[in-house]
């Protein structure tokens, strides 16, 4: 037996609960993990409040993303006692996750883990994390270099927003946060930002174009405040879409591409390429470490993480929140 988040779905409404799982119900997969921390990311927490459907299948352990130790392996790339993460590929949607002691799954998902990297410090950075890590290296893509002019980071005190901030910061670019929360300003600022704006500059309808302002941005909010930040690129700008904190749609016009030669360039994690994947971890390891992952980081325990779900989808985690799967 084993402890996991369960999300059931029934006549008796949504729900999920702390429950003890026997290890024959793990799904198929050629790979057993002993987890040791999982994260709440933005999907985890639509998933275990219901507020978002992202679960396709029920009962369902959440949880997108894990780090842990092979237990048991039919794979010719792991053996047991390899250390691996895994983020994505429909793993607490529509295949069991990581919030739990325990994952089986295929072998082809799983990353082993860079060695600079404690089982922790890879679900402090999540699939958030390794997603802004992606967005950034689709801008070095775009051919952005540090110099060229401020970036934008929307979303700022997410898990997305934090960890490209202070990615972007140590590789010498010039960031603005813009957040709902200017209260954290002092955080914003020691992940590496030098201006923070109040996140309603953008939120609300604007117009088609307007002064040019970033030479490139990073958005995980969508709707109105993604056609502004189009609408702000600096002529060739870039901006990478991989969020809807704000919402699915994106009312914008295509003023900013055919008039300014503005790049909007959609990042999916979830089916992303293993080589891309074991490329971002790379990256995240030589770029992100040490102290900054601690101020990034909130550790909670397995019971802990039905209500802070709930807080996550209010908006009022900062940061990453990393679960313990064995701490009770
Ligand atoms: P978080 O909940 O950690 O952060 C989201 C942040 O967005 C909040 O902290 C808040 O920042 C801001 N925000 C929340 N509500 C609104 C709103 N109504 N208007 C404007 N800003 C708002 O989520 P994550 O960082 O983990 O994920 C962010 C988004 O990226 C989500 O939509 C998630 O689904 C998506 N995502 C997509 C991936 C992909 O593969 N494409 C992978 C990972 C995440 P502040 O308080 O500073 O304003």
């Amino acid at each position: 037996m084993f402890k996991g988040i369960v999300v059931e779905k029934d006549a008796e409404g949504y729900r999920a609960s702390l429950a003890e799982i026997d290890e024959n119900r793990l799904p198929a997969g050629d790979v057993t993990v002993r987890v040791e921390y999982s994260t709440l990311n933005y999907k985890d927490g639509l998933a275990i409040t219901g507020k978002g459907p992202v679960v396709r299948s029920f009962p369902m352990v959440p949880g997108i993303d894990f780090a842990g130790v092979v237990e048991q392996s039919d794979h010719p790339d792991f053996k047991p006692g390899d250390t691996v993460v895994l983020n994505g590929w429909g793993v607490g949607e529509a295949h069991w996750g990581g919030l739990a002691q325990r994952a089986r799954v295929k072998g082809d998902w799983l990353i082993p883990l860079p060695k600079r990297f404690s089982t922790r410090d890879a679900m402090a950075i999540g699939t958030a994390g390794y997603t802004a890590m992606l967005c950034v290296m689709a801008l070095e893509r775009h051919g952005l270099k540090a110099g060229d002019g401020p970036v934008l980071v929307t979303g700022a005190n997410g898990g997305v927003g934090s960890v490209a901030i202070a990615l972007l910061a140590k590789l010498g670019y010039t960031v603005t946060a813009s957040t709902g929360r200017p209260g954290e300003s002092d955080y914003l600022r020691r992940l590496g930002a030098t201006d923070v704006i109040d996140r309603k500059e953008l939120s609300e309808p604007g117009k088609p174009l307007q002064k040019e302002r970033w030479i490139a941005a990073v958005d995980s909010v969508g709707s109105h405040t993604l056609a502004n930040v189009c609408a702000q690129l600096r002529y060739n700008g870039v901006v990478t879409a991989c969020g809807l904190a704000q919402g699915l749609d994106l009312p914008g016009s295509v003023a900013p591409f055919i008039l300014r030669g503005v790049s909007l360039v959609g990042i999916d994690s979830v089916m992303r390429p293993k080589a891309d994947r074991v490329a971002a971890w790379e990256r995240l390891a030589r770029d992100l470490h040490g102290p900054i992952l601690e101020d990034i980081a909130t550790e909670i325990a397995l019971p802990q993480a039905i209500d802070a779900a709930a807080r996550l989808m209010r908006g009022e985690i900062r940061g990453r929140l990393v679960v313990d799967v064995n701490a009770s």
